[in-house]
């Protein structure tokens, strides 16, 4: 899949061509070069633009079957090259094995699910008035572009890029320009593999000023955005000024709340992988740990346990269950976000030591509502923990937020039922910690956690990826009084 260097140094576009520079990639638990990709700069991401929507007409025409076909061979060639491409997302991103296969198994699913989209219905007939037929009928927005995040790019790209083109578009990809390869090269040969043809998918490595040029590129008309919250806005500000259509999935700030009586251990495990699992970068990681006020002190002492008994080190070695952070900047961000938080009376209770990119589990207590760690999205193995008094306090702890994307309650489900009725939240899971995503459920957030939008299952993707068109027929011409 990547061993014959056919990609190195260049974009992906009708072809591997030279872009406007070069990318190196870093192993970030090494430091060691991981390879070269290339770089696409606004003029790259032009005719990418051009070729795509010269390319979309002929693949909507495509066959259901034919389309069905690249989905369904892109899934077997990523099942025969699973172990290959395991090892370059344990590498590159970081991963620890257990991550990539949760990863990579979603991504198979995705695929898959995709080739059964062009085969669905693809609209109504609608009741009339007049004499003639009418329908809603779906038709392929034409080409689409899609801006990925490095934590998990692999899944985050094909969740758009898969229903994207099943459904009979074009599309741009630009992953994020430190994880080029996994999010990038990989999604271009499994597709190029699987004989999509050329000039329907273009990946695009670079960074702000490239997504920016895909999201201006005129023939883009949709956006599928992943990312951060301070990002989002900039890319939907930018799209909205060209009147194009948005999905944009961003960050969170996500609750664990143990309910009084709950088998507390039980808890502490689920919110120390809630917090700690892929060192915390993941958007549905918990950022706050609410626990009834009496058992807050038992709890703080388990989740340390627990914390104490992960070791962070390189993901390729069979006994570190975190890997390392993605660069150094992102650990800078942790760590200031942490000595803030210690300066107005926060307290760390064991963990955050530091080795290079790896920090082992940290886990806060102390914290009061205004503190930067409870309300900023850290994005890293920091786990903030407050007791509460009672349940109202607790709901309107878990909701004083601008995010909204994934909330765990664990303990007593009728109380648990009750709660979620009230808590704002795009995914509540209840006796499970924040962390899962299955390709046929409605993913997504609310507030500052995205627009609204959802990921997954045949009528989001339906409505993601088409536009609909009224359609009316009538046998003959009709009269006019003109
Ligand atoms: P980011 O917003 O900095 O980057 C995301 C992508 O946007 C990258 O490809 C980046 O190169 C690109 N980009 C950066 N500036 C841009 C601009 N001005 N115009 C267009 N594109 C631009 O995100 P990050 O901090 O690297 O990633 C982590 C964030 O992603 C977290 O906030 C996390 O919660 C969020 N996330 C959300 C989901 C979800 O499904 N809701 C999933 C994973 C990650």
């Amino acid at each position: 899949m990547l061993e014959d260097q056919r990609w190195a140094a260049k974009i992906f576009s009708s072809g591997w061509q030279p872009g406007s520079g070069t990318l190196d990639v870093v192993e970030p638990a090494t430091g060691a070069p991981l390879g070269r990709t290339g770089l696409a700069d606004a003029a790259d991401v032009a005719a990418a633009s051009a070729a795509a929507a010269a390319a979309q007409p002929a693949w909507a025409a495509a066959s259901i079957l034919d389309r069905a076909a690249v989905l369904r061979r892109a899934a077997g060639i990523l099942e025969q090259h699973l172990a290959e491409i395991t090892e370059q997302l344990i590498r590159e991103t970081g991963s620890v094995p257990g991550k990539a296969g949760f990863e990579l198994g979603l991504a198979l699913r995705t695929l898959l699910d995709a080739a059964g989209l062009p085969s669905l219905a693809q609209g109504e007939v609608l009741p009339t008035a007049g004499d003639r037929w009418s329908f809603a009928r779906r038709i392929p927005i034409g080409v689409v572009g899609v801006i990925s995040p490095f934590n998990s790019p692999i899944v985050l790209g094909l969740r758009s890029v898969a229903p994207a083109l099943a459904l009979g578009n074009a599309v741009l990809l630009k992953p994020d320009p430190r994880t080029p390869i996994a999010g990038g090269v990989i999604l271009a040969r499994l597709f190029e593999e699987a004989g999509l043809p050329e000039g329907l998918l273009h990946v695009l490595p670079g960074g702000a000023e490239t997504g920016q040029a895909v999201v201006r590129a005129a023939e883009v008309q949709m956006i599928s955005f992943t990312g951060s919250a301070a990002t989002g806005r900039q890319v939907g500000e930018l799209a909205a000024a060209q009147l194009k259509k948005t999905h944009l999935e961003l960050g969170g700030k996500n609750s664990v709340l143990v309910l009084p009586g709950a088998d507390l251990a039980k808890a502490a495990s689920a919110a120390a992988f809630a917090s700690f699992f892929h060192q915390g970068q993941v958007c549905m990681s918990a950022g706050r740990i609410l626990v009834p006020e009496a058992q807050h002190d038992e709890f703080v002492e388990l989740l340390c346990a627990a914390a104490d008994r992960l070791t962070a080190g390189d993901p390729r070695l069979a006994d570190s269950d975190l890997g390392p952070l993605i660069d150094a900047r992102q650990l800078a961000r942790i760590k200031s976000i942490v000595a803030d938080s210690v300066a107005d009376g926060a307290r760390i209770r064991t963990g955050g030591e530091t080795a290079g990119l790896f920090m082992q589990p940290l886990v806060l207590s102390g914290l009061r509502p205004e503190h930067r760690a409870w309300q900023a999205e850290i994005f890293g193995p920091v786990a903030p923990v407050m007791g509460y008094r009672d349940l109202d306090q607790a709901v309107d702890l878990v909701n004083a937020t601008e995010y909204g994307l994934s909330t765990s309650i664990l303990g007593d489900v009728g109380t648990a039922m009750r709660l979620a009725d009230r808590i704002r939240s795009g995914i509540v899971h209840i006796n499970e910690q924040t962390i899962d995503d299955e390709p046929n459920v409605p993913f997504g957030g609310t507030g500052a956690s995205g627009n609204g939008t959802r990921f997954g299952g045949a009528a989001a993707n339906l409505e993601a990826y088409t536009e609909t068109q009224w359609l009316t027929v009538r046998s003959e011409i009709a009269d006019y009084p003109f």
